[in-house]
């Protein structure tokens, strides 16, 4: 009797998901990791973002219910390499006992200047490029990461993370071919672009698109005349097409580079933040369709 008890227990256990009271509290730093956490996460993962759509990581100032959402948070989730500057006094200041998981263990990462003449206007500390996310591949390990974490966190959840990550995995796969091959459609000639701060070189080093941006890669930054002057030069230098706006970037700077140079403007690109449910890029996976097709329309034929 005790053991047919024991065992309809375990079954109901079994098919009675996770009530949304014993979800896993995860507090993701901005809109992007938080799509990943709901990706891998599912049912069992109640996310909260602090940057949330159209929000600017880089220059975030944090709420106390920001704190508030960190002390009751078992994961708190970070891109790292210098994104979220803030970050780590709203941690301290929170006194929870999060374990904070840095999704970019394992990446490449990139110099910050690699590509460009030195700004001169960079803040000392930042000499690597936060914006891993912009390459698909790299995704793929910020999505490992995250599963790992969880799994971690919540041991009994491990087949549905897994199962989860997984089938995401997958989609991210099929992007990334789906990114190859728009952009062999735009000439070799043509794949270099003006967009406002540097936030696609990832995504540059990946699918061999250039990108200059008069902004380095914060956006805190004031752009100097100079960086504009030095823009305006390399547009009429190497013929450059096309310019785009960025979403969470003031568009004038590029409009006033698009006057000056009779470049187009190619369109809006997301960088580092997704919109809300009705606009372009609600999901990681939109927002990088949305930014190919975007280049592709403006510099293919
Ligand atoms: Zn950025």
């Amino acid at each position: 009797m005790i053991r047919i008890a024991v065992v309809a227990l375990s079954l109901l256990a079994a098919l009675v998901p996770a009530r949304a009271q014993e979800r896993i509290g995860v507090v993701a730093s901005f809109s992007i990791l938080g799509d990943f956490v709901r990706s891998v996460g599912g049912e069992r993962v109640a996310v909260t973002t602090l940057v949330g759509p159209t929000g600017d990581v880089h220059v975030y100032t944090p709420s106390p219910r920001d704190a508030k959402q960190i002390a009751d948070a078992r994961l708190v989730v970070v891109n790292g390499l210098g994104l979220e500057g803030w970050l780590p006094r709203l941690v301290q200041s929170s006194g929870g006992k999060a374990t904070i998981v840095t999704v970019t263990k394992g990446i490449k990462t990139r110099d910050a200047d690699k590509d460009g003449e030195p700004h001169g206007h960079d803040h000392g500390d930042e000499h690597t490029d936060p914006h891993a996310w912009q390459s698909v591949p790299n995704a793929k390990i910020y999505v490992a990461n995250i599963r790992d974490a969880l799994i971690a966190a919540d041991p009994a959840g491990e087949a549905s993370y897994k199962a989860n990550a997984a089938a995401y995995l997958a989609k991210l796969d099929a992007l990334d071919r789906e990114v190859r091959e728009q952009v062999a459609k735009i000439p070799a000639g043509a794949r270099k672009v003006i967009s406002t701060h540097d936030a696609f070189g990832y995504f540059a080093d990946a699918y061999g698109i250039s990108f200059i941006a008069p902004l380095g890669v914060s956006t805190e930054s004031e752009v100097s005349a100079r960086d504009v002057a030095r823009i305006i030069k390399q547009i009429r230098a190497a013929k450059i097409p096309a310019v785009f706006l960025e979403n969470i970037s003031d568009p004038r700077l590029i409009q006033r580079i698009a006057a000056e140079t009779g470049a187009r403007i190619g369109g809006t690109l997301y960088s580092d933040s997704l919109t809300a449910e009705n606009g372009d890029a609600p999901t990681y996976i939109d927002m990088v369709r949305h930014n190919i097709r975007t280049l592709t329309s403006a510099l293919g034929h």
